[in-house]
């Protein structure tokens, strides 16, 4: 398992576009941008809807499921938060519930509670919540809830 994560040494402020979504986590909720004109979901957070150029944006709620689509393993700390928690894996992270009238997907890059070992390229993953101190504010990790039917692995 990583080591923890050293919220405390976080300077933690959400702007204009994420400030919603950062509330959506103090809640365990997981939201997505999306457009009211064209129904476009992406992620991260923009003024913009990147389809339409919309600026009547709203959020979708993801139910916290997702496929990894991609990861990294990081075992070099490059933010002193991170100097207990490697080595530890950065997944992008693919959710199947916001997926797009067009066939594009949403993917959102998360770090995982499990080890390397854990990881494979399509393994099933669920939202959990870290809490930094005070609960200053709340950051989705993701942790592997099953085997990848096809899964592909880095080997060493
Ligand atoms: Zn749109």
């Amino acid at each position: 398992m990583p080591g923890p994560i050293d919220y405390s040494l976080i300077n933690h402020q959400p702007d204009l576009d994420s400030a919603g979504w950062w509330e959506g986590t103090a809640a365990h909720r997981l939201l997505v941008p999306s457009c009211e004109d064209c129904a476009y979901r992406w992620f991260p957070p923009g003024p913009v809807c990147p389809s339409c150029r919309s600026m009547n944006l709203g959020w979708h709620e993801a139910e916290g499921r997702g496929v990894i689509a991609g990861y990294v393993v990081v075992c070099h700390p490059v933010l002193a938060a991170f100097r207990e928690a490697v080595p530890y894996v950065v997944a992008l992270v693919e959710l199947p519930d916001c997926a797009n009238a067009n066939g594009e997907p949403v993917r959102i890059g998360g770090v995982l509670v499990d080890d390397e070992d854990a990881a494979a390229i399509g393994a099933p993953v669920e939202v959990v919540y870290d809490h930094a101190p005070d609960d200053a504010f709340v950051v989705p990790r993701w942790r592997v809830s099953g085997e990848a039917a096809d899964g592909w692995r880095f080997e060493n």
